[in-house]
């Protein structure tokens, strides 16, 4: 058993490194600078339970970097909540928001607490309080929050109005995206994430780089994660013609050879409040299913899940990171090894901060597009996207560009698309924080 530490800061400092040794002509000093926070918001306030009693709960509200505009990134609720975690996803967010050439920067927040012991009221306390502790630090040209691990269109609802409250008189609804329609969300926002998941997976699939593999239509999938973004991916993949072999929740998954009928999926998890026991499938456990035979697996849910101890069971032949860091660097070597490519999550969930980006400019005109101006518009996102990467990729592939190890003089070998996408990242934040002077 590999003993790969698992910390997020850890993980994050690794790829990063990685990405590095790709772009050293860049300066060292600079490099090093953006891998700081710009500012850490940490937080402590008491709300009351429905009980009568007091609780304590604390969150953070992060921004990495600002060069492109302002903070940008989800707030999630979750126990497991840490300063650390936050700053790390802060920064994936700033190179996420690079490789698509939005306008921000990276950003994240987080509340500890279990959503699944808390009633819609403490949540509602909760988001209040945690907004009026945070008013000052963000706004829609300052920090911009958006839904992550349980929150949603009600939270977002929430923290507009909280804010909304303590800034009269101004058009509040860009300080935060993914919020209901009617309160001026964008149509597609909700399902934004797993739509650019699925077109950044067939635009990859028609490289042929996987030449057994030309499309989706046909294509075995396996989805870690039934949420917001899990869901929305399996019900998109399988109107492409996949099938849906596997499918997961926090309590566990379900395995169908023939394909998992959807609908009776969500009904049978609505009844029941898990997919574990649906009848017609194997129950299997959240690890047995990352080593199902499938072509397509598809991590939706939460970080860690492909590492050192269980890369090497992995059978897919491609994985579609649609939920932040769910595969560890030592994970993505033996995935290299083995020939199993990665679309990671800077570019395979990058169709959720894409779409709230629109929802932020249709909200400073006043407008409201409709679906299919959404979805034009971030299919030409997200192929362009990964059209980027997948050129750059190539580039190595070929020896067009090539990297050399300056202390022994030896070629490095050609990069893995995780390590392109950041090293595109970074020189495009590295080459506005020049640009704009910030370097001296
Ligand atoms: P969600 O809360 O709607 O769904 C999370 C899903 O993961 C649920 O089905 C839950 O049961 C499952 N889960 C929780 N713990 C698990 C565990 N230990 N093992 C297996 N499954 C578990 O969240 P979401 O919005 O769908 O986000 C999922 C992932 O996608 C997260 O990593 C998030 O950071 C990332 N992401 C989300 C968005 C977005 O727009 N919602 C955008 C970019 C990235």
């Amino acid at each position: 058993m590999s003993n790969e530490i698992l910390d997020p800061i850890v993980i994050s400092e690794q790829q990063f490194e990685k990405a590095s040794l790709y772009i050293d002509h860049l300066q060292k000093g600079l490099v090093d600078f953006l891998k700081l926070p710009k500012r850490i918001y940490a937080v402590n306030f008491p709300i009351e339970l429905d009980d009568g009693s007091v609780k304590s709960f604390s969150g953070y509200r992060v921004v990495h970097n600002g060069v492109f505009g302002p903070g940008k990134g989800g707030i999630r609720y979750h126990p497991d909540v840490t300063e650390q975690e936050v700053v790390s996803l802060a920064k994936l967010m700033t190179w996420k928001c690079a490789l698509v050439n939005l306008p921000f920067g990276g950003a994240k927040g987080g509340v500890i607490c279990n959503p699944k012991e808390l009633t819609v009221n403490e949540l509602r306390r909760i988001t209040r309080r945690f907004t009026s502790e945070i008013f000052d630090v963000i706004g829609p040209h300052i920090d911009i929050p958006a839904p992550d691990m349980y929150t949603d269109e009600q939270t977002m609802a929430w923290i507009y109005d909280t804010y909304d409250v303590l800034n009269p008189g101004e058009n509040n609804r860009p300080v935060v995206t993914g919020k209901p329609i009617d309160l001026g969300g964008s149509y597609g926002r909700k399902e934004a994430t797993g739509q650019g998941c699925v077109y950044v997976t067939e635009r990859f699939l028609s490289k042929s780089l996987i030449p057994e593999l030309p499309e989706l239509a046909g294509a075995c999938v396996v989805i870690q994660g039934f949420g917001n973004v899990g869901s929305v991916a399996a019900d998109l993949f399988a109107r492409q013609g996949a099938k849906i072999v596997g499918l997961s929740d926090s309590s566990g998954g379900i395995y169908a050879e023939a394909g998992l009928n959807l609908d009776a999926v969500i009904a049978f998890k609505r009844e029941h409040g898990s997919l574990l026991g649906m009848p017609g499938t194997l129950s299997v456990t959240n690890e047995e299913l990352i080593e199902i035979d499938c072509d397509i697996l598809v991590p939706a849910a939460i970080s860690n899940q492909i590492h050192a101890n269980n890369a090497g069971n992995v059978k897919a032949r491609l994985i579609v990171e649609a939920a932040n860091n769910p595969t560890t660097p030592q994970a993505d070597e033996i995935l290299r090894q083995k020939g199993i490519y990665v679309i990671p999550d800077i570019i395979a969930n990058a169709g959720g901060v894409t779409v709230s980006y629109y929802e932020w400019v249709q909200n400073q005109a006043n407008e409201q597009w409709d679906i299919e101006e959404v979805n034009t518009k971030l299919r030409k996102k997200m192929y362009g996207c990964m059209d980027a990467v997948f050129k750059r990729w190539q580039a190595f592939v070929v020896g067009e560009e090539k990297a050399v190890d300056t202390a022994t003089g030896e070629q490095r070998e050609s990069p893995d698309f995780r390590t392109v996408a950041l090293l595109m990242a970074i020189e495009r934040v590295a080459n506005a924080t020049l640009m704009r002077g910030i370097w001296p």
